[in-house]
């Protein structure tokens, strides 16, 4: 396994790559590295001939200052377990690295309505910093294929937009959500629960579960209110509990008929630490 910390090394080996006609899957993560991204590393490594993971907690993407210093950054242990799956390389660039030129950045994309609801309404800036980041990566790494976890499925929205607005040749792979044993998606901030809310945060996932086996069935707005009721009298603190077209992520109303895709997704506080998740529902 080859760990890159700067350009010049990393695209002389990437173009060598190229010229023996191997492709190159990507996988773009902010590191604390755990099961969950290695599985996205296990479907490039199955579409893809050379796997490469770039491990940067990107400042452009906190719109809170403490957050940014609180992510965890743990390079070391991201290697063993990168060298565990057999990783081909890792990009661990500092900021300076991705940001020669400075943090600021004009966003070139028109997301609409995609960046503005959920995450977009919550965390100002947020999906511009995650555009302006994977497009610098994109442009270094000139990926065959991008892997990217439904986890995060607003922003897999963002990035499939962006693709279809620029001249990328990269193709974008999403791939499922990995979760404990207890349903709890897998997450990088996850190790900053106590074991009890780990153990109890497996709720989330059910509640989702439960709203999507109601689909049809109840109000939406019902189905909404008693997916809050139930993780508020477990503790947490909302920011959303949305129902919403799976592509344009436009949130639905009682009257709407059903499209051919749903996305429930929430966010929430379990303590100080905020976590997201969502389950997809498609017309059979
Ligand atoms: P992050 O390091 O949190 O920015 O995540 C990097 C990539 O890993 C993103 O595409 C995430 O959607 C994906 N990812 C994070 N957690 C999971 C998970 N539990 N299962 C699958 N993919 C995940």
């Amino acid at each position: 396994m080859l760990i890159f910390k700067t350009l010049e090394h990393l695209q002389k080996h990437l173009s060598a790559l190229r010229k023996k006609g191997l492709s190159i899957g990507f996988v773009p993560t902010m590191g604390a590295l755990h099961n969950g991204h290695m599985s996205l590393a296990a479907q490039a490594k199955k579409g893809t001939d050379q796997v490469i993971i770039s491990i940067f907690v990107n400042p452009t993407q906190f719109d809170d200052d403490e957050d940014l210093k609180k992510y965890p950054r743990t390079l070391e242990q991201d290697a063993l377990l990168c060298a565990k799956n057999e990783i081909d390389i890792i990009f661990a660039p500092s900021v300076e690295v991705i940001y020669p030129k400075g943090e600021k950045w004009v966003n070139p994309f028109d997301f609409g309505n995609i960046t503005k609801v959920m995450e977009g309404s919550y965390r100002e800036g947020h999906f511009d910093g995650v555009a302006q980041v994977v497009s610098r990566l994109l442009d270094i790494i000139l990926p065959n294929q991008l892997f990217m976890g439904q986890k995060d499925y607003q922003q897999t929205s963002v990035i499939y937009s962006m693709l279809q607005q620029s001249n990328y040749p990269t193709k974008l792979v999403i791939c499922p959500t990995l979760r404990e044993k207890n349903g709890l998606a897998m997450s990088s901030r996850n190790i900053r629960l106590s074991e009890e809310e780990r153990k109890n945060a497996g709720i989330i996932n059910k509640t989702l579960a439960k709203a999507k086996a109601l689909l049809g069935k109840k109000p939406l707005t019902e189905i909404k209110s008693e997916s809050k009721a139930i993780l508020g009298d477990e503790g947490y603190k909302l920011d959303y509990f949305e129902i919403s077209d799976g592509y344009s992520l436009v949130a639905l109303k009682d009257d709407d008929p059903l499209p051919d895709k749903v996305v429930i997704c929430v966010a929430l506080y379990c303590g100080e630490v905020r976590l997201i998740d969502n389950i997809v529902w498609e017309q059979v």
